[in-house]
């Protein structure tokens, strides 16, 4: 006989109830922000000119560049990918270290969909004792169509959720009608497949498992809160002890489920509100009821009022639940509540007149400052680099193989790779000099002028010979400094790009 307990146990399955109430307002809100501008960026159309693509945000993989309405980003301007990272994570840390974990119960996509699957289930199912009833139920057909059409429709979700990731990648109309006649490339369909399965699994299966086993964030958090950060809590020594209190002194607070049916507390009211409710043994009780509403709502399965737990997501729907049952009983609201672990009070009950710190100074801490600023600092960077950067860009690179060549005349020439961006929307024309004070000429490899056309948003690479003549300083000492001008010649914008010209005594020869 094996003793040892199971390493893993079984999976219970959790049905929240249907709550409202401020934070769930807020929730939906976000929700359904959050999904519109996933869903509906991609349609979005922005005219750039007869060359480039009219859809607003565009990861343009084929031609290496991103597009984000009048923004356009080239594979060289990464730092600005780079630094919108180094935001988000900035953003992170500010938001954990002052609401907790308010990025998981508000807009992680794991969250956002799940709560959607849930608004589904709910929806076709019932609230939460019908769908426990019919959780349990034998196999029949009502339980086979509601199943098959609760299936259905997150399906529905996770199809579009996959096929919206695409057309960030495509000019999506175009798209759209290839997916529809089957013309699409196969990476469109892998796509959109592996997308709507792990949507339909993790948000309609997996759910809470995901944030509990797979996500490191959770960890990750854990040392980023402090006993300073605001986050979802219960005021027990408000609350303790918890009990049904004094039946014949009160009266039962109770709710209606989506179904119709009575939801009963179990518990008692103090009915003038002001005197202390007792136990049926005479104890003087807290504010909480017991009455399982907060745990009934959680959509991670687990009891706030057990302390502080790494499951919890803070997306605050007990705070709603239990300030409905606060009203319900004649207590103030915030048994429940956003609050810091360090506003404890120093005895329970808590002593005379004895207050937490304000919500506000909370989030104001020189941690969030700090944070703040640094985020701050590098969004301002960002917008200048972004309003500063030039419209010409240009590379020059020696050729090293050789350095230089000697002539017949006994001229030494060098050759250099210039690479000549056009960030405009349409061909533009640029002039190539060098600087006016060397003797040095320059020609373009097979062009007859000094005029290199780069057609429009594309980048050319020119071959340039830059000659000493035998009688030039340059031709004989190791090597000179050399400067290129070059110029737009539609806007008058001049750029330059630095480099050196090799002489007979170059080390290199
Ligand atoms: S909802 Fe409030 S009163 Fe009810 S069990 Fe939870 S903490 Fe107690
Ligand atoms: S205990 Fe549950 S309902 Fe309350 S904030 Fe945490 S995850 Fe949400």
């Amino acid at each position: 006989m094996n003793d040892n307990p199971p390493l893993f146990a079984p999976t219970e399955p959790i049905f929240p109830r249907r709550v409202s109430g401020f934070y769930r307002t807020l929730k939906w809100w976000i929700l359904f922000a959050t999904l519109g501008i996933y869903y509906l960026t991609p349609w979005i159309r922005w005219d750039r000119g007869p060359n480039l693509p009219d859809q607003a945000v565009l990861v343009d993989l084929a031609n290496r560049r991103f597009y984000f309405f009048w923004i356009e980003i080239w594979p060289h301007e990464f730092y600005f990918v780079a630094g919108l990272l180094i935001m988000a994570g900035l953003g992170l840390f500010l938001f954990t270290s002052a609401l907790g974990r308010v990025w998981c119960g508000y807009t992680c996509p794991q969250t956002v969909w799940t709560d959607l699957f849930f608004a589904v289930e709910r929806w076709i199912e019932g609230d939460r004792n019908a769908r426990i009833r019919l959780w349990n139920a034998p196999w029949d057909t009502r339980k086979a169509s509601l199943r098959l059409t609760k299936w259905a429709v997150w399906l529905l979700i996770a199809i579009c959720t996959g096929g919206a990731w695409v057309f960030y990648f495509a000019d999506a109309p175009t798209l759209l009608r290839q997916l529809v006649a089957f013309e699409a490339p196969f990476v469109a369909y892998a796509t959109i497949g592996v997308l709507t399965a792990t949507t339909f699994i993790l948000g309609g299966f997996l759910r809470e498992q995901v944030c509990i086993y797979m996500c490191p964030w959770p960890r990750i958090q854990a040392a980023m809160v402090d006993p300073g950060t605001l986050t979802v809590g219960y005021r027990e020594w408000r609350g303790e002890p918890r009990g049904k209190g004094n039946a014949k002194r009160a009266a039962v607070a109770e709710d209606v489920d989506s179904q119709g049916a009575r939801v009963r507390y179990g518990a008692a009211l103090d009915k003038d509100h002001a005197a202390p409710r007792i136990s049926r043994e005479g104890e003087t009780l807290g504010d909480c009821i017991d009455c399982m509403a907060c745990v009934n709502v959680c959509p991670m399965g687990i009891d706030i009022r057990e302390g502080q737990q790494m499951e919890c997501i803070t997306c605050a729907l007990c705070i709603d639940a239990c300030d409905d049952v606060m009203a319900k009983i004649g207590r103030p609201r915030g048994l429940i509540d956003y609050l810091a672990l360090e506003d404890t009070p120093p005895t329970v009950p808590a002593p005379e007149g004895w207050q937490p710190t304000a919500a506000w100074r909370h989030v104001l801490r020189p941690r969030t400052i700090v944070y703040t600023l640094a985020w701050a600092a590098i969004g301002v960077a960002l917008v200048v680099a972004l309003f500063v950067r030039p419209e010409i860009d240009v590379t020059v690179a020696p050729v090293r193989n050789p350095t230089f060549v000697t002539l017949s005349d006994g001229s030494i020439r060098n050759a250099y790779d210039l690479r000549l961006r056009n960030k405009h929307a349409e061909p533009r024309a640029f002039h190539v000099a060098l600087s006016a004070d060397t003797v040095l000429r320059i020609a373009l490899e097979g062009e007859d002028d000094l005029v290199v056309d780069v057609p429009a948003s594309a980048t050319v690479r020119q071959r340039i010979y830059v000659t000493a003549r035998p009688q030039d300083p340059a031709a004989a000492v190791d090597h000179t400094d050399l400067r290129l001008w070059i110029e737009d010649l539609t806007s008058g914008e001049r750029a330059h790009a630095d480099t050196i010209f090799n002489g007979r005594e170059s080390n290199d020869d």
